[in-house]
């Protein structure tokens, strides 16, 4: 009962395990290439924030597909974690925001841009949504300032972004850099949540922009309300719903038997993480390892006389 309750709850968990799949956001991709076309003729292609790698495996698969002259194909996955391997990706453990990155993924590609930059990046979410907001915002910009190194004119970058109240400011910041830009929400993401993506097509900096890693688009424009920008100045991008509308809803609780005449049966997880940080809390608070607070070495009444003096 407890295992499948999961499966009930969340489609695309079940979904994913089935089709064997390390993450439900793979659908993500899936239904925004259904939408936008993004592999066509892409041989190379990043994946940024790429752990525990399902974006990777769509890249894998959809690019190399099962064609023997897939070695012209080339797939470079980054993280800040190390993931499990994945045919024809090669890793860098690594930060997005670091010079020394970009310079590794360059070398990989032999000097030769690359045709798409995914970004599924998240920080860990704190709760509180203003922040959350902000740091989510950074790391879009982050992943920006990396690709600007790497993606060929023309190219096409994809990027999860929270659709908050600054929002329009990232969308303007985008329209730098590409001619189009689109808001897209696939069917497989939460409607609850406020995550979307960014489809950015058809690279084309400004010219005699210079490729580097310092971020001087969002901090200090922070005491201008874009909301109220017009004309010109303000900058709307469309919003699309995508993936099939017949395709599953992901906000539902589905049976678990879906198809009448296939019986349920538990699908584990395609590929548990490999070295998860909770893995070590868990050993610490099984061996009664973890930090205690200490006794106070002097009284209580001790230190409330301290403060009377
Ligand atoms: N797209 C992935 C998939 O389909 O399996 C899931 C990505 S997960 C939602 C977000 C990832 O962003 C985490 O693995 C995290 O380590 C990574 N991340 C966050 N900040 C990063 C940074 N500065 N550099 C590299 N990776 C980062």
């Amino acid at each position: 009962m407890g295992r499948s309750s999961k499966d009930k709850r969340d489609i695309y968990y079940r979904l994913a395990k089935e089709e064997g799949w390390r993450a439900r956001s793979a659908f993500k991709l899936l239904q925004l290439d259904e939408e936008f076309n993004l592999f066509k003729g892409v041989r190379r292609a990043v994946d940024l924030c790429a752990a525990p790698g399902s974006w990777s495996q769509v890249l894998s698969r959809k690019l190399r597909g099962k064609e023997e002259k897939s070695e012209d194909v080339k797939i470079v996955a980054v993280d800040l974690q190390a993931m499990a391997p994945l045919p024809g990706v090669t890793q860098i453990q690594g930060d997005i925001t670091k010079i020394s990155t970009a310079q590794e993924m360059i070398r990989h590609f032999e000097g030769q841009p690359a045709d798409l930059v995914v970004c599924d990046g998240a920080p860990d979410v704190t709760g509180l949504h203003d922040v959350d907001e902000y740091i989510q915002a950074q790391l879009l910009l982050a992943a920006l300032n990396i690709t600007t190194h790497v993606l060929k004119p023309g190219g096409t970058f994809v990027a999860k972004i929270f659709r908050g109240k600054d929002v329009t400011l990232l969308y303007s910041q985008l329209k730098i850099f590409f001619s189009g830009v689109t808001c897209a929400k696939p069917r497989s993401s939460r409607n609850s949540s406020i995550e979307a993506f960014v489809v950015c097509e058809n690279y084309s900096p400004p010219e005699g922009y210079v490729p580097n890693m310092s971020n001087p688009l969002l901090d200090h424009c922070y005491d201008v309300d874009f909301n109220q920008l017009e004309g010109p100045n303000r900058i709307i991008v469309p919003f699309l719903a995508c993936g099939d509308l017949s395709a599953f809803d992901s906000d539902r609780t589905y049976p678990l038997q879906l198809d009448p005449s296939k019986e349920y049966r538990y699908t584990p997880p395609t590929q548990p993480p490999i070295c998860p940080p909770y893995q070590q809390a868990c050993h610490l608070r099984k061996n009664n390892l973890l930090a205690k607070e200490e006794s106070p070495s002097v009284p209580l009444d001790g230190a409330f006389s301290t403060l009377h003096l």
